[in-house]
This record gives structure tokens, C-alpha cells and sequence, in this order.
């Protein structure tokens, strides 16, 4: 039985392996569909401490998972379909089963694409994006397109207005899901041009392969033209990696993991942990998904080491 099982191997994940792996309890951590993470997407990240310089996502993520093993944390590739956590020995299956005595769930969170042609040719590092944050200052100058209506496409185009020389901001509909001061702020913005009832159709490159226009329809009128711009970042939502755990663990209704307890990493079930975009729709970033993989770690280490009779007894039972 595995003294800590970390799912996930993004920044939250990673993180957690380093600790537990530092803390002597041989992590095995286990790799899912994409290794690495969301970062492993992006090109170059500016804003994670310790890199003045900046340092490609991919290459972060590698050196996160080569400090991890360094301490001794064990990878195996797999993906997790189901779980039981009834008991106190947690099981999990995937291509092969696993039990463990602690769990850390850093399974992440995806972006919600719009599945519309030149959207995948052109992402990470061609125009498209879903990263303002991570993407934003590469578009010094330019002018931008983001796709959304909510919180987060909002303060995306806000974020944007730093460098873009104007942000189109795309809606469907003719009114803005976000909050009122942020639909405010974006309404009343001088570089924000807002696109009412306006639907994205494809996104254009030019002779490169790089991002020129895109060409958008008319929700009422049905016509179609194109809106010329250097980078499009859609802003329509993420969706939690939470599936697999068919409902073994406390979610809200968008599917993010809920936790009881200051903490913020705690679920409701004893020795089960949760980090990183997963259980976080609010900040999404690599520095905020390591730091609550540092807190996940240290509170299963916590929790091993107050209830080590616990399964000393399983065993012998
Ligand atoms: P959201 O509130 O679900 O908004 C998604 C937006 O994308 C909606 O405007 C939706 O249009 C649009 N959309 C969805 N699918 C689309 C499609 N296929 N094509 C075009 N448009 C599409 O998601 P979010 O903005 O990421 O926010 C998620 C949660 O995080 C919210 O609770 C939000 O308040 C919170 N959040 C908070 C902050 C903050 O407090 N600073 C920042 C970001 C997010 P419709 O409006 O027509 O449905």
C-alpha cells in the first residue's frame, strides 16, 4: 500500500511530490493523459517567481518532475477511471489498481474550446490561446481578440488593454454574464470594443501559419465578416478534471472540488486532499496550484503520521 498517491502532474501535483518526496513517504505519482499539465501548452511563462528571465512551461514542468524524483516520488503512467474512498485504504483503478493510504487530487482543470476550424492549428504560440495572464504581454501593440461574456473573459480584455492597442471583446448574446463592475469596466474601457451577439466561425491565418483575422457571424442578421487581429484568446469557461471520481468527493455544481476546511485543501473524506485548478476556478495559476500542493502534502503528512495505528490494523485484520 502507498503511503501518499498524488494524481496529476501539473504544478499542484509536482509541487505535492516534492514535499511528500522530501518528507520521506516515496510518493507514487501518477502521470494522467497529460503530463505536465496546462503549462506544457504555453510557450513561455513570465510571471512564475524565481525565473527573471522568464523560462518555457515545458521546461519548468520538466525541472518541477526532475526535482520531485531527485527526493525519491515514483511516476507511473496512467489514468485514473474510478475510486473508492469508503474505507480507510483508498482504491483507485486504472490500467492497474493502486491503494494507498493518502491521496492528493491535482487533476486540473481544461479550458472550454470552441471546437471551430483554425482554433487548434493556431494554438500556443500562433494567436490562439486561453491564457491572458500567461499570453498577454507577447500582444504589445496589437489588437487582440477575446471570446466570452463572463468573469473571466472580462477581466482577460481588461487585462489585455496593458498591452493590446484594442481588445474586441466577442459575446453571443447582448448582454455580459460577469458581475456588474467587471461588465462595467469592460463596457466603459476605451481600448474594449464589444461585439455583441457575435459568434466566432473560424479563426484565419495568414501565409506563416500565424493568426491574421477571424471571421465572425452575426447572431441576429446571420452575416458573416472578419475581424483582423493578431491573438484570440477564449475566455468561455474551464472544465474541471473531476469526472473519473464519479461523485466520491464533495464538488459544486460546475464539477470543481469543494473543500471543508480552512485549509482549503481537506475534502470531506479523512487522508483525501485536493490541489490546484481542480478545486480552484478563481486565480488558475501555476504559482497558486503549487501552493496548494505544498498545503496538500504537508497535510497528508500530518494526517499519516497522527494515524499510523490505523492501518497497522487494517493490516493485521
Ligand atoms: P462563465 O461564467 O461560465 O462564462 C462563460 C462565458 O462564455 C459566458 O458568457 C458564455 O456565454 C460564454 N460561452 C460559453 N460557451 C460558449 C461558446 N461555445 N461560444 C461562445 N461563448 C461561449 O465562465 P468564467 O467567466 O470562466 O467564470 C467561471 C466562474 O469563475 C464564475 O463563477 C466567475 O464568477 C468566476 N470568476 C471569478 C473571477 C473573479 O472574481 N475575479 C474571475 C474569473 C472567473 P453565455 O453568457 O451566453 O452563457
Amino acid at each position: 500500500m502507498e503511503n501518499v498517491i498524488i494524481l496529476g502532474t501539473g504544478c499542484a501535483g509536482l509541487t505535492a511530490a516534492i514535499y511528500a518526496a522530501r518528507a520521506n513517504l516515496e510518493p507514487l505519482v501518477i502521470e494522467g493523459s497529460q503530463p505536465g499539465g496546462q503549462l506544457t501548452t504555453t510557450s513561455e511563462v513570465e510571471n512564475f517567481p524565481g525565473f527573471p528571465e522568464g523560462i518555457d512551461g515545458f521546461l519548468l514542468m520538466d525541472n518541477l518532475r526532475k526535482q520531485a524524483k531527485r527526493f525519491g516520488a515514483r511516476f507511473e503512467s496512467d489514468v485514473i477511471e474510478s475510486v473508492d474512498f469508503s474505507g480507510p485504504v483508498k482504491k483507485l483503478k486504472g490500467a492497474k489498481n493502486y491503494e494507498a493510504k493518502t491521496v492528493i487530487v491535482a487533476t486540473g482543470a481544461r479550458p472550454r474550446l470552441l471546437d471551430i476550424p483554425g482554433e487548434k492549428e493556431m494554438y500556443g504560440g500562433k494567436g490562439v490561446t486561453t491564457c491572458a495572464t500567461c499570453d498577454g504581454a507577447f500582444y504589445r501593440g496589437m489588437d487582440v481578440v477575446v471570446v466570452g461574456g463572463g468573469d473571466s473573459a472580462t477581466e482577460e480584455a481588461l487585462f489585455l488593454t496593458r498591452f493590446a492597442s484594442k481588445v474586441y471583446l466577442l459575446h453571443r448574446r447582448d448582454e455580459l454574464r460577469a458581475s456588474k463592475i467587471m461588465a462595467d469596466r469592460a463596457i466603459e474601457h476605451e481600448k474594449i470594443d464589444i461585439q455583441w451577439s457575435t459568434i466566432p466561425e473560424e479563426v484565419l491565418a495568414d501565409d506563416q501559419g500565424m493568426m491574421r483575422a477571424v471571421r465572425v457571424q452575426d447572431a441576429k442578421t446571420g452575416q458573416t465578416r472578419e475581424i483582423e487581429a493578431k491573438g484570440f484568446f477564449i475566455a468561455i469557461g474551464h472544465i474541471p478534471n473531476t469526472a473519473f471520481l464519479g461523485g466520491a468527493l464533495k464538488t459544486d455544481d460546475e464539477g470543481y472540488l469543494v473543500s471543508d476546511h480552512e485549509s482549503g485543501v481537506h475534502t470531506g473524506i479523512e487522508g483525501v486532499y485536493v490541489a490546484g485548478d481542480c478545486a480552484d476556478h478563481v486565480y488558475r495559476q501555476a504559482i497558486t496550484a503549487a501552493g496548494m500542493g505544498c498545503r496538500a502534502s504537508i497535510e497528508a503528512e500530518r494526517w499519516l503520521a497522527e494515524h499510523e495505528g490505523l492501518f497497522a490494523a487494517t493490516a493485521t485484520a
